[in-house]
């Protein structure tokens, strides 16, 4: 028997499956797409398809044509990649083996389908190219949205990398493949802290040559300066290769083009949405490391994951002042993981806020239009690709058409005139495509074109015809029977239909007779003799030939013609797509900007004040997530580090919230520099270069780390990077270890960063440092002018009580904290009540006063003094030895039993254990 994967079609599946490594290939034959091998019985396990057999031997799956959408959208969800790959011609005209394509490539960095991305979160494709040999060495990033075309460069320092992908939300990263073919260890640990696709790609598209030729001929541009890159830029070489990667993952391939056959539909896909590559400036942003994103909760939820909870989702809830437009909830979450670090931009930024939270009659009216807005920047992306639906045309009519309203509404407010003057120059050019489609399509689209239905009646002579044609055969054949009886006289005629012979003309057997009796023998009529029957003639025309002809392929026809029409609309979109760029700039800015109005009326947020100096004045802040979900139950707070930077240290017991407090003024500060009004009465901001947080560490996300090795390099990051014109949000150090290692580790941290040694070069961050360690309080006599203590109010209750309950009061007060509590929240806990107990009887025991000793603190601060021990290590130091010590009245020991005392104590020291076994009270 023939080897079942030497036919035809199959050879065809492998020489494809060959030029798509790494993708699952779903094969078009019919209405099911098909996979074979080892992609049929991967995906039937991950999708639950059933498994059957092409030919015995050959593992197949396969799912409709028509639920392709669903099963890829599954599929990426699993982390495939995968080739589509589709009858580009005509079955019944091929001759042999039908031609067929690979049409779409899907992977994690390229969706663009409606049905594959999440409105809120861009997904994004990078390509990194390592500018140096070292393990260690920076790198030049390219980041393109293929969805809405945006493309990005950007240098990065190694320790920058990650953070920069995490911000862009980078899904997909394109490397260089070594000769070795293995992932090179740089890339890999990349992929450690990200959960993004890795794709290897050849090193020769990475090469300066060849990425430099296919940027200059895919922009169409004989140089790249106008970019802003240099001859030998190392950025060229990442951009390159990303453009490679897309040209040969979504549009056309050279085969594909090379081997046209009539009857073949050759995709009309182009890159022409992508933008030009642009550089962006790091220095312009106030920077967010991928902790401090994670661990402020900017995009979502440690816990959960999800975005409601997080500072973003404040600003996305529909029906609640959230964006109205996917465009706008991409935007804001731009501005809250990259805010800026311009003070006039920012004041522009919250100037323009102002105008809706002034003008609230402007902000319904733009409401209301940006609630017909649909996401036009991503709609472009499809045209370009050759993706777009007939809805898709519809909506970006629709949004369009509220350019000339939304103009009028904005039309005296100064502080929107960038949004104004953007929305003006597009105006001429688009305004009258949105019309030609509204003029010449039905409101109501269908989903997709398979089966016609966009245009309206009478816009297109071809089309009516074939629809007519459809729809009103009887009619027109009436007519025709009417007409040619007339004509020729023969009333009996008959125009009739059947499956065997098609259309006919009939005449009686006696009309026939009359007919040929005739001086020409009918000639002159046109009537050609078809068929005898035993009572009838049966006869064609021309005419009704065509007529046959043209109602058997008036259908293919009509949708065929419908084709060319959304063909030719989307040709006419394609020319603006720059225009479209444009707009899509200036409705997503409206609605961000309409967002953080909206937030700013609900909570009672004001404008903060953004000051060139490194100062932070917050009265009356709240945090802008739980003051949702407390509403006036959140008890306000105020901060003020002073001019010369300045470290808060925040003691309290656990749950009185110190974490809140601290990470309250940080997303406070976060906002600011977004340019969005605050939770707070009143706020000045100096300008902050980047936020730095180290808080409580997820050990599930740091795979392989110690949570203290985690923490120890996150604070050094830190304490490298911070500059006076940081901020840096800090809680709990050196819990990861044993106590006097955290407490010393946490004692020197706070010194170096409220500008102890090393730091006077840069200057001290303002920071705040949330710490059970309340022995570090002693830090603020050492160093009064920079380091301010603050501790949260509690209160017992009753008070002296040694069994009081505390009840928090969520106050933040200057001073330190007495005690830490532990045992209190224990209890609130529910810990049981002969455990809680216990605690105290051994808090009891330990606890180790020096009421009368002179203070450390003052000795260790004194150079003359370096030896000196400072009383937080003192306190700590129990040992049996020292409680005889304290136990001996020397006043009242005679010299012999001062030496027993002696001897006694030098053999507790020496066999400390023999002491703790002996019966207590001795
Ligand atoms: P800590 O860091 O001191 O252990 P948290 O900041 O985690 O405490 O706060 C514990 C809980 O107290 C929070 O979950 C929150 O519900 C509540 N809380 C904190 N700060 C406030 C506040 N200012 N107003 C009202 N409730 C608060």
């Amino acid at each position: 028997m023939a080897d079942p994967r030497e036919t035809p079609a199959m050879q065809q599946y492998f020489r494809f499956k060959r030029q798509h490594p790494g993708c699952i290939l779903l094969f078009r034959m019919g209405d099911f797409y098909e996979m074979f091998d080892e992609d049929a019985v991967t995906v039937s396990k991950a999708l639950g398809l059933t498994l059957t057999q092409r030919t015995a031997g050959v593992p197949m799956a396969g799912m409709p044509f028509h639920q392709l959408e669903v099963y890829l959208r599954r599929l990426i969800q699993q982390g495939f990649r995968v080739a589509v790959c589709d009858q580009i011609q005509d079955a019944r005209q091929a001759k042999g083996l039908v031609a067929r394509a690979v049409t779409r490539v899907i992977t994690p960095g390229t969706l663009v389908d409606e049905a594959l991305v999440s409105d809120e979160a861009p997904a994004t494709l990078a390509a990194i190219l390592f500018t140096g040999d070292g393990e260690d060495s920076p790198a030049s990033l390219a980041i393109a949205e293929v969805s809405t075309g945006s493309f990005i460069l950007a240098d990065c320092g190694p320790g920058a990398i990650v953070d920069e992908l995490a911000r862009r939300s980078v899904r997909e990263l394109l490397f260089a493949q070594p000769a070795d073919g293995k992932t090179p260890g740089r890339v890999k640990r990349i992929l450690d802290a990200l959960a993004l696709s890795a794709t290897p790609r050849p090193a020769w598209a990475f090469r300066h040559a060849e990425a430099r030729d296919v940027l200059l001929k895919h922009f169409g541009v004989a140089t790249l300066a106008g970019y802003g890159l240099r001859e030998d830029d190392p950025a060229i070489g990442a951009a390159g290769a990303l453009v490679h990667y897309l040209l040969e993952t979504q549009t056309a391939g050279p085969e594909e083009t090379a081997q046209r056959e009539p009857g073949m539909k050759v995709r009309t896909a182009t890159l022409a949405h992508l933008a030009a590559p642009r550089r962006e400036d790091p220095s312009g942003f106030c920077q967010i490391d991928a902790p401090a994103l994670r661990a402020l909760e900017i995009e979502r939820t440690v816990r959960g994951q999800g975005i409601d909870g997080s500072l973003l989702g404040l600003f996305l809830a529909t029906g609640s002042g959230g964006c109205r437009t996917a465009m706008g909830k991409r935007l804001i979450r731009e501005w809250l993981v990259r805010p800026l670090a311009d003070l006039e931009l920012i004041r522009a930024r919250q100037q323009a806020v102002g105008v809706f939270v002034e003008d609230r009659r402007a902000a319904v009216h733009v409401a209301a239009q940006l609630d017909l807005v649909n996401d036009v920047a991503r709609i472009a992306g499809r045209v370009a690709l050759g993706r777009a639906t007939p809805r898709d045309l519809i909506a970006l009519a629709r949004s369009i058409a509220t350019i000339p309203t939304l103009l009028a509404v904005i039309d005296s407010t100064p502080a929107l005139a960038p949004q104004r003057a953007r929305l003006d120059s597009v105006r001429d050019h688009l305004c009258p495509i949105a019309e030609e489609v509204t003029g010449r399509c039905v409101e109501e689209a269908p989903a997709h074109l398979r089966e016609g239905g966009l245009f309206r009646d009478g816009i297109d002579a071809e089309l009516d015809e074939a629809r007519l044609l459809q729809r009103d055969a009887g009619s027109w054949l009436a007519m025709y029977q009417e007409r040619l009886a007339r004509e020729h006289e023969l009333p009996g005629l008959k125009v009739g239909y059947n499956r065997v012979f098609g259309y006919y003309i009939e005449l009686s057997a006696a009309q026939a007779r009359a007919f040929d009796g005739r001086a020409d023998g009918g000639r002159g009529t046109g009537l050609l003799r078809k068929q005898t029957l035993k009572n009838a003639e049966r006869f064609t025309t021309a005419e009704l030939r065509e007529f046959e002809s043209k109602v058997m392929t008036a259908e293919a026809r009509a949708i065929e013609r419908e084709q060319m029409l959304f063909q030719h609309l989307c040709d006419r979109i394609t020319a603006r797509l720059a225009e479209i760029a444009v707009l899509a700039q200036s409705l997503s800015e409206l609605d961000a900007l309409l967002a953080f109005a909206e937030r700013a009326i609900r909570r009672g947020w004001r404008c903060p004040e953004v000051v060139d100096e490194p100062v932070l004045t917050i009265h009356a802040g709240r945090h802008p997530v739980l003051e949702d979900l407390l509403g006036s139950g959140f008890v306000p707070n105020d901060v003020e580090l002073g001019p010369a930077g300045g470290l808060a240290l925040i003691t309290g017991p656990n749950m009185a919230g110190k974490s809140t407090f601290i990470r309250q003024t940080a997303l406070n500060v976060l906002l600011a520099h977004a340019g969005s009004y605050i939770p707070a009465d009143r706020a000045t901001i100096g300008l902050t270069d980047r936020i730095f947080t180290r808080v409580g560490a997820d050990d599930a996300l740091h795979a392989g780390q110690s949570t203290f090795m985690v923490e120890m390099t996150e604070t050094a990051s830190i304490l490298h990077h911070a500059t006076a014109r940081s901020l840096v949000v800090l809680d709990e150090i050196g819990r990861g270890t044993s106590t006097l290692d955290g407490l010393s580790l946490a004692w020197a941290i706070t010194e170096h960063l409220a500008g102890g040694t090393g730091r006077a070069r840069r200057g001290s961050p303002r920071t705040l440092f949330a710490t059970h360690y309340h022995e570090l309080t002693d830090l603020e006599d050492r160093y009064p002018a920079r380091i301010l203590n603050l501790h949260v109010e509690v209160r017992e209750w009753p008070p002296g009580d040694p069994h009081a309950q505390i009840i928090f009061l969520h106050r933040i007060l200057p001073g330190r904290t007495d005690q830490s509590y532990g045992i209190h929240v224990a209890k609130l806990a529910g810990l049981p009540a002969g455990v809680i107990e216990r605690a105290r009887e051994v808090l009891a025991s330990l606890a180790v006063h020096h009421a009368g000793a002179p203070d450390p603190i003052q000795a260790a601060a004194s150079p003359a003094a370096p030896d000196a021990q400072m009383s937080l290590f003192t306190e700590y130091l129990a040992h049996p030895a020292i409680d005889r010590l304290r136990e001996i009245k020397i006043d009242e020991l005679s010299p012999i039993q001062a030496f027993d005392a002696l001897r006694a104590l030098k053999s507790i020291v020496e066999n400390p254990r023999a002491d703790a076994a002996r019966p207590a009270g001795r």
